[in-house]
């Protein structure tokens, strides 16, 4: 699938608007994004996922892993494809760790996945877990990554759409330059 069928699926469900847009950062963006919003359709997670499954399906895995919320429903759909086994690390206190018995061995091979990355922090999170174990992290799949590119993980890596979310300060905001007021995503329909 290329990049502009891809597009074309982010837009249609409305994960991809294009506007005037007040992010949580505070920053103005003509861009905004919601993965969550593609994941619905699981035709869409079937597709969005393959170009992940599809990059790594010669490498040798054992287990595929996700920091949760955002990457469960990834990481379940690429270890489904590639038929490896799936867990998910979550948040206690601020620190992403392994609970409900998931456990990894020394030595096993681990995919890690997520749905967006921007500056990649849950994912070296997930990598630190699993170097802790003394397992070895066979790569990173990423649907969304909105550094295009510039998060390197150190080990073979893939997106499925890669983008540059440009945002501004207020203050330097072209589009309210142009007079038009900025909407904060999910306060009203565009
Ligand atoms: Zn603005």
């Amino acid at each position: 699938m290329n990049n502009s069928k891809l597009l074309e699926i982010f837009e249609k469900t409305d994960a991809l608007l294009n506007g005037h847009f007040l992010l949580t950062s505070g920053r103005h963006s003509n861009q905004y994004f919601q993965c969550a919003k593609v994941l619905q359709f699981p035709e869409h997670t079937t597709s969005v996922c393959r170009v992940i499954a599809d990059f790594f399906k010669d490498y040798n895995i054992d287990t595929v892993i996700a920091p949760a919320i955002g990457g469960i429903v990834v990481g379940q759909e690429i270890a489904r494809q590639l038929n490896k086994k799936f867990i998910f690390a979550e948040r206690e206190n601020k620190d992403l760790i392994l609970r409900r018995g998931f456990e990894i061995s020394e030595g096993e091979n681990v995919l890690v996945c997520e749905d967006v990355v921007t500056t990649g922090g849950s994912v070296f999170e997930v990598i630190d877990i699993v170097k802790s174990k003394n397992a070895n992290v066979v790569g990173v799949g990423i649907i969304v990554d909105r550094s295009n590119g510039k998060v390197d993980f150190d080990v073979p890596q893939v997106s499925t759409l890669q983008m540059e979310v440009v945002s501004y300060i207020q203050e330097e905001c072209p589009l309210c330059e142009e007079g038009t007021p900025a909407i904060k995503p999910g306060s009203r329909k565009i």
